[in-house]
Parts: structure tokens; C-alpha cells; sequence
């Protein structure tokens, strides 16, 4: 049985009050521990803030994305090594909005993957299509695609201190979720693929869902056999909405 894990993912939200009182509620809330791990992904300027409230709770932090460089003159990049001094255990990587907006590849989030690897990081790997595609039927080539890039370059092994994210991108922020047969559909093509190099290994990998997660949904999306948690967005910003997530994937 897979331990489950719910991290919250601001985006660019966020501010030194609203974030203290958030932070505080979810450390008296959750900061004990439960059945399941959390997070949270904060903006850079606020992973000392998000350290110092969450040090000795049972919640970690992490980046929402990373160079895949490790030091040099990147003007306004963020090091692995650099969040890994600010105590993240964790880092997303290809978040859709990276890709569609910022242009990174599937082969940027390979490198970033591996660069997160090499830092002690978990990299949380997003993968996920677009509207189009999936009314076009490539659902499965596409994350098979994004999928691969990574094995190609990180190796399967790569994926023992990993964890992957499955976000359509058509249910990201737009209040539309996959059902959680939808969702369950494509963990499981996830889970196969990684199985075909390393069997033992994908049957212990985390796999999130992630695409406007509630707490109305959660419970019946955490429940489906292959889906391991959740990647939230809006709901990580309202501290009882992120706490009711969180104890659907307790149980
Ligand atoms: C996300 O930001 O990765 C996300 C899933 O957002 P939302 O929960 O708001 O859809």
C-alpha cells in the first residue's frame, strides 16, 4: 500500500501576512502528522518564511520549479542546491504552466529533473495534455512522450526518489476536474509504462492527480487504486479547504 501525498502548489500567491496566517493554521491543523505526507510549494522569496513556520512539523516544502544549472551566471535562475539550503524536500517540475508559458521542453524537464535528483530533491513531475489533445485521442502518446524523455535521461532509477503528477492541463485552475475514472485511466497507463522497465519500482511510485481538487472530490479521486494524492493549486491558498484534502487522503 502506497502512502499518499497531498502537496499545495500557490503559483504566484501569496505574501508575508497571508501566508503567516496560512502556514499557522495549516501547522495547528495538520503540522502533527496524519495518514498521509503534505506540502507545500512556495514562491522562492518566501522559503525561509515557509521554513521557519513548518521546521518540526510533520509538513514539508518545496520549490514550484528550478535551474536545471547547477550555479553560474543565470541571471533571476534558482539552484537545486539553493532550495536545498532553504530545507525543500521537494520541487515541481514541468508544471504545465512552465511549459506552455515559459517554453520548457520535455526534454527542460528532464534536465531539471535530474538536476533536482542530484540535490537531494524530490522532483514532482507533472505530466499531463491538453484539451486538445485528449479530444484528439493522443492522451496517451503525449504523456507517454513526456514520460519517456525523463526515463531516457534520469533512468528508471531516477524515479526511486520521485514522484509524478498527472494534471490534465484542461482541469488546472478551471474548476473542471477529470472524473476519477478519467483520472484512474491514465495513473494506470503511467504506472504500466514505468513497470515495463522496472516492475517493483512502479508499483512504489507516487502518483498525484492534479486539476481543480476540492474537498467535494477528493476522497473519491484519493480512493481510485492508482491515484496516491493530490497536486492542489486554488485550494492550497484557503487553509480549511487544503486541511480537508489533506484528511480526505488520510483515511
Ligand atoms: C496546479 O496548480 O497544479 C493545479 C492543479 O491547480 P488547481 O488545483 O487550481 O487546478
Amino acid at each position: 500500500m502506497r502512502r499518499k501525498l497531498v502537496a499545495g502548489n500557490w503559483k504566484m500567491h501569496g505574501g508575508l501576512s497571508r501566508n503567516r496566517d496560512l502556514l499557522q493554521s495549516l501547522a495547528q491543523a495538520i503540522g502533527a502528522g496524519g495518514g498521509a505526507d503534505y506540502a507545500v510549494c512556495a514562491p522562492f522569496p518566501y522559503l525561509a518564511q515557509t521554513q521557519t513556520l513548518l521546521n518540526g512539523t510533520a509538513i514539508a516544502w518545496g520549490g514550484q520549479t528550478l535551474s536545471e544549472h547547477a550555479e553560474g551566471a543565470y541571471t533571476g535562475e534558482v539552484s537545486a542546491a539553493m532550495l536545498a539550503d532553504f530545507g525543500c524536500r521537494y520541487v515541481i517540475v514541468g508544471h504545465s504552466e512552465r511549459r506552455s508559458l515559459y517554453g520548457e521542453s520535455n526534454q527542460t524537464a528532464a534536465v531539471k529533473f535530474v538536476a533536482a535528483a542530484r540535490a537531494g530533491l524530490t522532483p514532482i513531475l507533472c505530466l499531463g495534455e491538453t484539451l486538445e489533445q485528449r479530444e484528439g485521442n493522443v492522451t496517451e502518446q503525449v504523456i507517454a512522450a513526456q514520460l519517456d524523455a525523463v526515463v531516457e535521461t534520469a533512468g528508471v532509477s531516477g524515479f526511486a526518489g520521485a514522484v509524478i503528477a498527472y494534471e490534465p492541463v484542461w482541469a488546472i485552475g478551471t474548476g473542471r476536474t477529470a472524473t476519477p475514472q478519467q483520472a484512474q485511466d491514465v495513473h494506470a497507463f503511467i504506472r504500466a509504462r514505468l513497470a515495463r522497465r522496472d516492475a517493483a519500482l512502479a508499483q512504489r511510485v507516487q502518483i498525484l492527480y492534479g486539476g481543480s481538487v476540492k474537498p467535494q472530490n477528493a476522497a473519491e479521486l484519493f480512493g481510485m487504486a492508482d491515484i496516491d494524492g493530490g497536486l492542489i493549486g486554488g485550494a492550497s491558498l484557503v487553509a480549511q479547504d487544503f486541511v480537508a484534502i489533506c484528511r480526505a487522503a488520510d483515511q
